[in-house]
C-alpha cells in the first residue's frame, strides 16, 4: 500500500467531507479495516467507532462468519437474472415478514435506505392509481427529519433544517407537520403529554387545510436521528396511525435505522402498539455487510399488485441480490443468537446513565436522550452560551477537532451529538467512549473558558 501522504484523493468523493467545517482535518480518514467497534487507520492506528458508521454496523466489524457466508454464497451466485429470483432471497423475505411487527405480506428488495423509500412512494403512488385515487399525490414529512439522498426524498423532511432550495426545489407536493421533540417542542409545551397534543393538534390542521383526499402517504422516522434521538410523548404515534386512517393515507413507517435491535427492541414499532402500510428497512438488516435494503407492504396494498395483469413496473439490479440476502440471514441469526438485541436495551440503559451523569457535571449539556444504542446529547447552542463566552459560535470546530484527536469517531452537528454504537459492544467500551466524551467536554469547556 502507498504510504500515507502519497495517496491520491483527487478522484473520488469523500462523502460529506467538508473540510470548510472541519478545519483541523488535513484529509478525510483512509481506513484499511475493522473489528468489534473499532476501526483501523492507514498508519495502524485504532479509532473507537461509537456511531457504527451511520448507525448501521449493529454486529459490529470484521465478522468472520459474515465473510464465510459471501464467500460461500458468492461462488454459488452472485446475481439473479431478469424474472427470476432465488432461495436466499424467498428465505429473507419469509423470515422478515415473520419478524416484522403488523402484518406486512410482501418485501421488495433494494441497495440502499434511500432506494426503499422511494420504493415505498412509488407503491403508494402504484396503489391510489390501482384503487383509481389518482388525485393522491401529495406526501406529507415531518421537519427536521431525514428520509435519503435522492432528488425525490432530499427534500422530505428538510425544510427547516436545510433547505438548499438550489438542488432541491420544493415539491409542490410535499407537505410538513412538526416533528416533537419533548424536551424542546417548537410549540413550548412544558411535557411530553403537551408536546404530543400540540403536534398532533398542527398535523391534523396541516393535513385538513392541504385537502386531505389528495394525501398520499405519511411518511415518518418513529425515532428521528437528526433532532438527537427524539422519542415523542405517550400516544403521539397511536394518534398518527389514526390520523392516516380517518383520512385514508398510507403510513410509511422508516425503520431504517431503528430496525435490528437499535432501539432496544428488535423494531422500534414494538414500543408502540401500531402497524404500518409500509414498512422500510436497511442498515442493520445486515450490518452493512452488503448493500441491501427492503420495502415491506401490508396485506391491504399487496392485495392491489397480486393478481398477474397488475405487476408492479420497478426494478434495481441488485434488488434482492443473492449474497446480500444470505448476509442478512446470517446477520439476523447473529443478532438473534448473541442476544444483540437485549444487549442493546441493558447497555443502552447503562450508556444513557452514564452521559446523565456527564451532564450534572458539565455546562454544556442541555439534554440526554435516547433508547438502546440510540443515544443523543443536545448541546446548549452558541446563542445559548455566547453571553458566558466569545468564543461560542465555535463549539463545534472545537468539540469535534478534540473529538478527532482523541480517535473517536463521532461528529456534533446543529448542536446534537448522535452516538450509536455496534450493538455487541461492552460495559468497559461504554466506560471508554464516555471517558473520551467527557475529557472532549472538558477540553472544549476550558477552552471557552466555561467550566462548570
Ligand atoms: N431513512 C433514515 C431514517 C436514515 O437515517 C437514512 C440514512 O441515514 C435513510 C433513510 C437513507 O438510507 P441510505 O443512506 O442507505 O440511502
Amino acid at each position: 500500500m502507498k504510504k500515507n501522504q502519497d495517496i491520491d484523493l483527487k478522484h473520488v468523493f469523500v462523502p460529506n467531507f467538508n473540510p470548510i467545517a472541519n478545519p483541523h482535518i488535513n484529509r478525510p480518514l483512509i481506513v484499511t479495516n475493522g473489528k468489534g467497534i473499532k476501526i483501523q487507520d492507514e498508519n495502524g492506528d485504532w479509532w473507537t467507532d461509537a456511531h457504527s458508521s451511520y448507525m448501521s454496523v449493529n454486529i459490529g466489524y470484521g465478522r468472520t462468519e459474515m465473510a464465510e457466508v459471501a464467500t460461500k454464497e458468492s461462488l454459488k451466485l452472485n446475481l439473479y437474472p431478469p424474472q427470476s429470483i432465488g432461495l436466499p432471497t424467498i428465505n429473507l423475505a419469509n423470515k422478515l415478514v415473520e419478524i416484522s411487527p403488523g402484518k406486512m405480506s410482501k418485501v421488495f428488495f433494494t441497495s440502499s435506505g434511500s432506494e426503499a423509500n422511494e420504493t415505498a412512494i412509488k407503491l403508494t403512488k402504484s396503489y391510489f392509481d390501482r384503487t383509481g385515487e389518482t388525485n393522491r399525490v401529495k406526501i406529507v414529512s415531518r421537519r427536521g427529519s431525514y428520509h435519503g439522498a435522492t432528488m425525490a426524498l432530499s427534500p422530505l423532511g428538510h425544510e427547516i433544517l436545510e433547505p438548499d432550495q438550489t438542488i432541491f426545489p420544493q415539491f409542490p407536493t410535499n407537505v410538513y407537520v412538526p416533528l416533537p421533540i419533548p424536551s424542546n417542542c417548537e410549540f413550548g409545551a412544558t411535557s411530553p403529554d403537551e408536546c404530543t397534543q400540540k403536534c398532533i393538534e398542527a398535523t391534523k390542521k396541516t393535513i385538513l387545510s392541504n385537502n386531505p383526499d389528495t394525501i398520499a402517504a405519511f411518511i415518518a422516522d418513529l425515532i428521528p436521528t437528526r433532532p438527537g434521538a427524539a422519542i415523542p410523548g405517550e400516544g403521539y404515534w397511536e394518534q398518527i396511525r389514526e390520523i392516516c386512517n380517518e383520512f385514508g393515507i398510507i403510513l410509511i413507517v422508516d425503520e431504517i435505522v431503528t430496525a435490528f435491535g437499535r432501539t432496544g427492541k428488535m423494531f422500534a414499532l414494538e414500543h408502540w402498539n401500531i402497524s404500518p402500510d409500509i414498512l422500510t428497512l436497511a442498515k442493520g438488516i445486515t450490518s452493512s455487510y452488503s448493500p441491501l435494503a427492503a420495502t415491506l407492504i401490508s396485506e391491504k396494498i399487496a392485495n392491489q399488485f397480486n393478481p398477474p395483469n397488475k405487476f408492479f413496473k420497478h426494478v434495481f439490479t441488485s434488488s434482492g441480490n443473492p449474497v446480500g440476502s444470505a448476509l442478512a440471514l446470517k446477520n439476523i441469526e447473529i443478532i438473534e443468537k448473541e442476544n444483540l438485541v437485549e444487549n442493546s436495551r441493558d447497555l443502552g440503559n447503562y450508556f444513557k446513565s452514564e452521559l446523565e451523569s456527564l451532564k450534572l457535571n458539565h455546562k454544556l449539556i442541555k439534554h440526554v436522550r435516547g433508547l438502546g444504542m440510540l443515544l443523543a446529547l443536545e448541546f446548549y447552542s452558541p446563542q445559548e452560551i455566547e453571553k458566558y463566552s466569545s468564543k461560542a459560535n465555535q463549539i463545534e470546530t472545537i468539540f469535534n477537532k478534540y473529538l478527532y484527536e482523541n480517535k473517536l469517531l463521532l461528529k456534533l452537528g446543529n448542536n446534537i451529538l448522535g452516538i450509536g454504537p455496534s450493538l455487541s459492544i461492552t460495559k468497559n467500551e461504554i466506560d471508554e467512549i464516555v471517558l473520551k466524551i467527557k475529557k472532549c467536554i472538558s477540553e472544549t469547556e476550558k477552552e471557552l473558558h466555561i467550566a462548570k
